[in-house]
């Protein structure tokens, strides 16, 4: 292994965001054996994983259990989580280029996409990232947000973000009540109105985004049917050679099941439709309704308007039609795409790929993928990362951040804090026959992460 370069000293490198592409980045950084290098990865909440702990799905645990895989890359001796750090305002650009021989951008897209239709800014025509945050506890999310007194909700999508929120919304409490759901959501919940659920497509079966398994989950609930109309699950011939992909196959198949089904009483139904299009959210002062326009194909497989409409009777429309990158400062960005301008991973300033920046994941190219998706991703920038060590603009400035943040008085949180609060959570969890009770408040977060910190002070005091 070789130093990096005249420098005598590891490369140095900060990781800005703590989700899965950030880890898998650090990962890739730790596994190479031909250069020493030290890792900081950064987070402005106090907790790591991300999405895989804010934007997964509740009942999805066994997606979640990526993240013990996650903790081992944050256990790794030349690897540092320093959480509750925020670029932009406890950290700048320049400070990280002044104490780290390359930065790494991997935030994630932390906003969503918006309709473009009149009536969008109504109460009640809302993000599907916002309720996902809420249901997951995130700590920048009010808990008391969501009430859930719509009889009729639209869920505008066909993706597997709009299968999530359509699924919490169907489900019964006790279907949700062993998850880590955040406390305040099941209480919501567990008193919700929602009796109609319309997931809206505005292309075919075949040109969905979500996939099989998540489709299938949604005929398997305890008290919701589901309605598929079968005039709108009819391929068109160039459809029908796009079902050789197995996804798109099996899709439709479980599609087809679902048309051929009958309702059997249950006290939700889920109406998955497809070919249509929200024109407009209609409603005087708050949403009541949704007006659709039926839609076909054009050859080239785009939504084409029929001229048809009809309005759902909704009180409440979650758009979920993808989500988008927010710019970070100091940083370009590409507002069409809401991404970092890259090529494969380096950064580009003023139209040239600039040695000392990269960027991964979602940021680096679009919310796209599972979450394995992100470690291709990231071994991508970081070969490019380590092929540009000769030219990387070597840090000449102090050698550690956390200098700069004491004395800027950032209250950052390490591993171990993480790992105590990880534990309290899992304690009170295991308590309530859950896998985990969240603790939503930043406050308390803070101060049970530091439970560990004080006890050992008091020890060396005593
Ligand atoms: P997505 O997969 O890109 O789906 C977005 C959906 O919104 C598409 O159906 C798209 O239709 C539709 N859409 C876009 N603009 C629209 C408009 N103006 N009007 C109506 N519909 C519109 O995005 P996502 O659901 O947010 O998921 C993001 C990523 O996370 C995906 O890779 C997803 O697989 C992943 N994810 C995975 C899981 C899981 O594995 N269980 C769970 C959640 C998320 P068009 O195709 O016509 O553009």
């Amino acid at each position: 292994m070789i130093d990096a370069g005249e420098h005598g000293r590891p490369l140095r490198v900060a990781i800005i965001g703590a989700g899965p592409s950030g880890l898998y980045a650090a990962e890739a950084l730790t596994k190479q054996k031909d250069v020493a290098v030290r890792v900081d990865v950064f987070d402005r909440l106090p907790t790591p994983y991300g999405l895989v702990r804010y934007g997964v799905a509740p009942d999805h645990q066994k997606i979640k259990s990526v993240t013990a895989a996650l903790q081992r890359i944050l256990e790794h001796p030349h690897v540092r989580f320093l959480g509750h750090v925020e670029f932009g305002r406890d950290l700048t650009r320049d400070d990280l280029m002044c104490c780290y021989d390359a930065v790494v951008y991997a935030v994630g897209a932390a906003s969503d996409r918006n309709l473009g239709v009149p009536g969008e800014n109504l109460p009640g025509s809302r993000s599907a990232t916002e309720f996902v945050a809420w249901y997951n506890g995130h700590p920048d999310s009010d808990v008391t947000a969501w009430t859930l007194s719509s009889t009729g909700v639209a869920v505008v999508g066909a993706g597997n973000v709009a299968i999530d929120v359509t699924r919490v919304l169907a489900k019964t409490v006790d279907e949700l009540r062993d998850t880590d759901i955040a406390d305040h959501a099941l209480d919501v919940l567990a008193h919700s109105a929602v009796s109609d659920i319309y997931m809206l497509g505005r292309r075919g079966p075949a040109q969905a985004k979500f996939t099989t398994k998540e489709l299938k989950e949604l005929g398997a609930l305890a008290d919701a049917d589901v309605i598929v109309r079968s005039e709108e699950i009819v391929l068109t011939p160039e459809d029908e050679a796009a079902v050789t992909d197995p996804i798109v196959r099996r899709n439709v198949e479980v599609l087809r099941g679902f048309a051929a089904r009958s309702l059997t009483g249950k006290a939700r139904r889920i109406h998955l439709r497809f070919l249509v299009s929200p024109v407009e959210i209609v409603g005087e002062s708050e949403v009541e309704g949704v007006r659709l326009e039926h839609n076909r194909l054009d050859e080239k497989g785009h939504a084409v308007g029929t001229g048809e409409f009809e309005t759902l009777p909704v009180q409440l429309v979650l758009r979920s039609v993808g989500y988008k990158g927010r710019p970070l400062e100091g940083v370009p960005f590409d507002a069409r795409t809401g991404t970092i301008p890259n090529e494969d991973g380096r950064v580009i300033r003023d139209g040239h790929a600039v040695p000392g920046e990269y960027t991964t994941g979602w940021i680096k190219r679009g919310p796209s993928g599972i979450i394995g998706t992100n470690k291709a991703c990231a071994v991508e920038t970081m070969a490019h990362l380590l092929s540009d060590l000769t030219m990387l603009p070597r840090a000449a400035g102090q050698n550690d951040i956390t200098a700069l943040l004491d004395e800027r008085k950032v209250d950052y949180v390490v591993l171990a804090d993480w790992l105590e609060l990880d534990r309290h959570e899992q304690e009170q969890g295991k308590a309530a026959g859950r896998v985990r009770v969240k603790v939503v408040s930043r406050t308390l977060m803070l101060q049970l992460a530091r439970a560990r910190a004080r006890a050992a002070d008091a020890n060396a005091r005593a």
